[in-house]
This record gives C-alpha cells, structure tokens and sequence, in this order.
C-alpha cells in the first residue's frame, strides 16, 4: 500500500470543506436522504482542520512530491481518525480511505505508530488473535456445540466472537442452525482478521493473517463465510483480495444477511416476546467505507428487527450511511485515544435514548464501545447485539 499509487487523486481536492459536514450537501445519485447537521467526528472532537480530510489530501500530496517528510505530527493527525469513510461519500473524487491506511503504512515504516497499536500488533503476530491470549483457546466458547471443522458454509467469529462477546457467537450458530444450517468453524485454525494492523500500518502482518485464514478456509471446504463481526467482515471483503492476489475462493457474508433469507423463507420463526422499543446503530463498515466496495447493508438489520413480535422500532436521526460512528475506528482509535471513543459512543448512546429503550447493533466491536459508554454515563439505555437479541425470541 503505497500513497504514490494515488498521486494524482491527491490533486483533485478543491478545497470546498463539503467533508468538514455540516451540509448543505448536493444530493446522493441513488437519491439517500442527506442530513445537514452531521459533521466529522475528529472535526467535531479536535476542532481543528488539520485533523479533516481535506487537510489529510494535503499533506498526503505535499508527502508524494516530496515537500513534506514523515513525522511525528502527521502520526498524531492520521491516529485521530476513526476511519468511519464519511468523507469518502461526501466526496467521492478522492479515495480518503486509501490514502489513510498508505500514509500509516508510510508511518509505519519510519517507526511511528502508537505504542498502543504497537502492543496490539504483537499480540496478533504472537498469539494470532488482539488480545494477546493463547490462540489454542479460540474454541472454548464453542466446546459445548459441536460444530463440524469442515463444511460448505464456515462461520468465522473473529477475536471478539471467540473471546469477549461469546453471547453473539452463541446467537449465531443457533440463529443459522434454526434456519437449518449447521456452520462448520476454524476453532484454534482461525486468526484474528488483520484488521487492526491494516489500519494502523502493519500491511505484511495484515497480509500473512489474510493468506493464513483463506489458506484455513479453503481446507475446510468453505463455499460461504459468514460473519458476525462488522469489521471481519470489512477485512475479509474489501482487503483479503489485494493482500492474497487472488480472488476469494468463497463468498463472504454477514451473519444478518443469511439470517434475513431464513426469515424470509420461513425457516426462522420468532415468538412473542414483551413489549421493546429498539432502535439501531449501524456499523460504518456495513455501508461508508471504501469506493467501489460499499455494500450498504441497511435493510437487513432492520427486517429483522421489523420480524420480531413486540418489538417496537424507531430510527435515530443519524441512521444508514449517516450512522455516527461509535468512535472505536478498527480498535485504533479506541485503545490510543479511548476518550474520543468514549465521547462519540456516549453521544450516539444519548440520541439513542431519546427514541427507545435497547439500542440494537449488529457489529460486536460497535456493542463493546457502545456499552463501556452507557454504562460509565448512566445512560439509560441497554446496548444489545442485533444477533444475541433476536437469538433470545427463537421458537424453542
Ligand atoms: S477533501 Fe474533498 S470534500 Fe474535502 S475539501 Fe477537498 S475536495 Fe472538498
Ligand atoms: S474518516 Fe470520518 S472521522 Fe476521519 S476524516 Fe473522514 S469523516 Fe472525519
């Protein structure tokens, strides 16, 4: 991943300010609503332009043509961004993405990324999951279910399936297995996603990752992957392909995709459950990030809860591809500036009481920060997994 690769889309910024927010925008060609009120979330948080898109196109062009050198302050500015892609919709000409991920990798290179990301590296590359825990206990949260180590259709459940939310693991495979699909699983084979080293500047780590659980995938017969994790499954889509050099020789779902189809064909059946007014975080890696690779999966999470009885449903202001991010950026910002996090969760926490009770989201990551932030605020709303939450009103 190199910023010379887009050296002349760094060019392109006009400097309008359209990805400052704070509209007025021109309309989306699909005809998506804007909403004029939104802003960026470092812009928002830091108050200064130099952490905005349009500064970072600024520098990452000066950088390409040599009147800028690496150093510390631009470490600082591109480890504030939580990388929620907004800026790319606001202004598609230039792949913001792109250029946040080469220029980390640029800092990378030259030694300069937080000690926090640094720690959370070597966990990945030691112990081949975030947490820094031995990988021969990945399964434990599934020894009791008995899953198959070879089949068509393969769940992955990430790091924080396997070891902090093992609630959605759990909801999962009895959601798929209600549907009557009976998922095979890696256990200790899986490793983490990659993820975090990609957006932090580890690309080669990110990369041995990918081609380790692809290489795992395709000796376990998998014809479908699916996901319960928003941002494994972002990896997996958006970067597996460039990092491997081939094409994936599975397809990759989420979890809500595939047990949307079951509802619909009438496999999944949920009972009366009492009355809930719910609401819904949507994950920026179901819709905003990456041009060319969004899947805007907006719809899904939302017939689902529209197919449980009793339960209410209501949308924040801020919803789909304006979803406030929850400020945890691929576990970046979340563990070098948890403050940021915990300013954007506790906020999209607060507009969330405001219409319902359970706040619903179908990504583990966004569940952690989500809840950390309604917890330590005393906020009155409980943060719940999208998957766990319509696990518990199966039909036994
Ligand atoms: S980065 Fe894009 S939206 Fe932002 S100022 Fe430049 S052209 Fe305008
Ligand atoms: S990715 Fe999000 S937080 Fe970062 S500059 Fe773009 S809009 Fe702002």
């Amino acid at each position: 991943m190199d910023i010379n690769a887009v050296k002349d889309r760094t060019h392109r910024c006009v400097g309008c300010s359209q990805c400052f927010g704070t509209g007025p925008y021109l309309p989306f060609a699909d005809g998506e609503q804007t909403v004029s009120t939104w802003k960026c979330p470092t812009l928002e948080y830091y108050k200064f332009f130099t952490n905005t898109a349009r500064a970072k196109a600024f520098f990452a062009r000066e950088l390409v043509h040599g009147k800028l050198e690496i150093n510390e302050e631009l470490e600082k500015i591109f480890f504030s961004c939580p990388d929620c892609g907004c800026c790319e919709l606001l202004c598609p000409p230039i792949p913001h993405m792109f250029i946040s991920r080469a220029m980390k990798a640029a800092l990378f290179q030259k030694g300069l990324i937080p000690e926090e990301c640094v720690a959370l590296n070597d966990n990945m590359r030691e112990k081949k999951n975030l947490f820094g825990i031995k990988n021969d206990n990945r399964a434990n949260w599934a020894k009791d279910l008995d899953l198959p180590k070879q089949g068509k259709v393969v769940y992955f459940a990430g790091c924080y399936g396997s070891f902090r939310q093992v609630k959605t693991a759990w909801a999962t495979v009895a959601l798929l297995r209600k549907g009557g699909i009976n998922p095979a699983y890696l256990a200790e084979e899986e490793q983490c996603c990659g993820l975090h080293a990609g957006f932090s500047g580890d690309i080669e780590l990110e990369r041995r990752l990918a081609r380790h659980n692809v290489e795992a995938l395709k000796r376990a017969g998998a014809e479908t992957v699916v996901f319960s994790c928003a941002n494994c499954y972002r990896t997996f889509f958006t970067d597996y392909k460039a990092l491997t050099g081939e094409e994936l020789p599975f397809k990759v779902v989420t979890a809500v995709e595939m047990v949307t189809e079951l509802i619909a064909a009438g496999k999944i059946v949920f009972k009366n459950g009492e009355n809930v007014r719910t609401t819904l975080h949507d994950p920026c890696h179901f819709g905003k990030q990456h041009i060319g690779h969004r899947r805007n999966l907006y719809d899904e999470t939302r017939q689902i809860i529209n197919s449980l009885p009793n339960v209410e449903f209501a949308e924040m202001e801020y919803n789909r591809r304006w979803s406030a991010c929850c400020g945890g950026g691929n576990d970046v910002t979340s563990s070098v500036t948890p403050e940021f996090t915990d300013y954007h969760s506790s906020k999209r926490c607060r507009e969330a009481q405001g219409v319902a009770d359970v706040l619903l989201t179908p990504c583990v990551r966004c569940v952690k920060n989500l809840s950390a932030a309604a917890k330590k605020h005393d906020i009155g709303v409980e943060v719940k997994s999208l998957l766990e939450f319509a696990a518990e009103r199966l039909e036994k």
